[in-house]
């Protein structure tokens, strides 16, 4: 095994959806098909929630919909070489998604794929903490969280810990917070980290 040089390993969770792989651009496309609803990812100013008349009750199911359809990620660029790079360097990676839990296997099985299995120490799913990445931040102690969410990077930032947000059209109008970095890509965190 390679000799760890890192002195100050983090415990980092990683956020699935728009932060290591891209959702949006497919559901939206999926959106237009189904619903014949035509949404530009830039238009997002907001989260899921409430777009095109929709509550977030029926968006959530056509994402959950749109998910068991998928079958391939579409990794954001660089964004499996930096996590690689980070477990080389003896940080501790974890996943951390709001996924509902029926697509729970699946989206381990493709994480897998990709990344191999161990490669995470551990996979969670916030629905069963809750709803709450905050929750799950504090209970496992983590270091920092990777995230697209404006709202979970609040709620993170709000009991103390780090944030670097993937930069989303929704996130976009967001408050500064001394605990929250906005990041625009995967090389930039791993020229951070
Ligand atoms: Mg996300």
């Amino acid at each position: 095994m390679k000799e760890q040089k890192n002195t100050n390993p983090k415990r980092i969770a990683v956020d699935v959806d728009d932060t290591l792989v891209e959702s949006v651009t497919d559901f939206l496309a999926f959106l237009k098909i189904r619903k014949n609803i035509d949404v530009k990812k830039e238009s997002f100013t907001t989260y899921y929630d409430n777009f095109a008349g929709m509550d977030k009750k029926e968006i959530d199911s056509l994402f959950l919909e749109f998910e068991n359809t998928l079958d391939t990620f579409d990794f954001h660029d660089k964004a499996t070489s930096t996590l690689q790079k980070l477990k080389e360097e003896g940080h501790e990676l974890f996943v951390l998604t709001t996924r509902p839990t029926e697509i729970k296997e699946k989206t381990i099985t493709l994480l897998e794929k990709e990344f191999g299995k161990n490669f995470f120490t551990d996979f969670y799913f916030s629905v069963e903490f809750g709803g709450s990445k905050a929750r799950v931040y504090k209970e496992m102690n983590f270091d920092l969280l990777i995230d697209d969410a404006d709202h979970h990077a609040k709620a993170v930032a709000e009991i103390g810990g780090n944030v670097l947000l993937f930069e989303q059209p929704w996130n976009k109008t967001m408050m500064e917070d001394p605990n929250i970095r906005r990041v625009k890509n995967w090389e930039e965190i791993g020229k951070l980290l």
